[in-house]
């Protein structure tokens, strides 16, 4: 499964971040960015889920990257 954070659509809420540290940080401007984009662990994927679901501009897609 592999993770994305859409530039465009991220307003820097931070939850993403702060709900899932494994696999998002902060950049310089407090929006979200990709830590681990290969998640190759079911707590990784449960952390990008969760992450996802609780993004309020639905900024962040985890897919099987096909
Ligand atoms: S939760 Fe969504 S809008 Fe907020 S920083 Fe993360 S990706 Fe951006």
């Amino acid at each position: 499964m592999r993770v994305h954070i859409d530039a465009k659509v991220c307003e820097g809420h931070g939850r993403c971040y702060v709900l899932s540290p494994l696999v998002f940080a902060a950049d310089e401007e407090g929006n979200g960015e990709v830590l681990v984009e290969e998640l190759d662990s079911p707590d990784l994927i449960a952390a990008a889920d969760l992450a996802s679901k609780n993004c309020p501009e639905g900024a962040i897609t985890v897919s099987d990257g096909a």
